[in-house]
Formats: C-alpha cells, structure tokens, sequence
C-alpha cells in the first residue's frame, strides 16, 4: 500500500503542478464559482454543454494542490460524459473521500487517487470543492457553491 500512496501522490503533484484544462472556456453554456472557506481554495468551473452531454470542460482559479488536482482530474474525467453519468461519479467520488465507499474504485479510474484523502477530514472539502462546483453549473446557478450544513463533510472537518 505504501507504494500505492506514493503512486497516487505523484499523480496529485503532476496535476497540481500541471492542470490540465485550466483557462477560461470563451463558448462555456454554464459556469459556476466555487469557494472553501477552511482552505481559502477558489475555482471557476466552465461547461459547454451539448444537450446532455458535457461537450467541454474547464477551471480557473487557485488553491491548493489537492483542489487544483481535483479539478484538473475532475475536467479530465468528465469531457464527454453525459449529466446522469457526472452526477453518478460525484456520489462515488464523494463517497471514496469520506470514507464511506464500499469498494468498486474501478469505475473511478484516475480520481481513486484521492481515496487517501479520506484520511484527512479537514482536507476532504479541497477534494470535493470542484465536484460541487460542478453540480452548481449543471443547475445552471451561478451562486457560489458552498457546502449545506448538513453535508455529512463538516462534520468529518470538526
Ligand atoms: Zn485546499
């Protein structure tokens, strides 16, 4: 396992050091802002949707590195991807970073590196904050994405 930490950190340095889709979408059909208080991490997402399905993906912003990994992985992972499939990878991706996933890592390919997030409560929302970003720019709500007070993350964060 210790091998496999150090793998997927790599990955998460590679992508915060080098995101990948990280500029302004000029033709973007819907975007939102994303802000986390604890870590002062900010993104902007962008979509170009076509129909219902993820045409382009991408983000602005800056944070830290498991944010900026997170959202590099994130646009990465959902380029092309239908809404129902984007919204289904946010609850296993958000189930894998709390700890309450049971199992089946395979359908997440490249996001399982952030499995060792779950370790670090207070920096699951980092990982989490392009996700919800996301589900706010399918809403079509341009309000900042912040966490409801009931979202099981904060009380993982205390
Ligand atoms: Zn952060």
């Amino acid at each position: 396992m210790a091998d496999l930490s150090g793998l997927y950190q790599e990955v998460i340095l590679d992508h915060s050091k080098r995101p990948r889709n990280f500029r302004v979408l000029e033709d973007a059909t819907t975007h939102a802002d994303g802000y986390n208080p604890l870590c002062g991490d900010r993104l902007t997402l962008y979509l170009r949707m076509n129909g219902d399905q993820i045409g382009d993906i991408a983000f602005k912003g800056s944070g830290c590195a498991i944010s900026t990994a997170s959202a590099s992985i994130l646009t990465e992972t959902l380029k092309g991807k239908t809404r129902a499939q984007a919204e289904g990878l946010f609850e296993r991706f958000h189930g894998l970073v709390t700890g309450n996933s049971n199992g089946g890592g395979a359908e997440l390919g490249k996001l399982a590196v952030f499995s060792g997030v779950s370790e670090f409560p207070a920096r699951v929302k980092c990982a989490t904050l392009a996700w919800h970003t996301l589900k706010s720019a399918l809403a079509g709500d341009a309000q900042e994405a912040t966490s409801q007070a009931d979202d099981p993350e904060d009380q993982a964060a205390r």
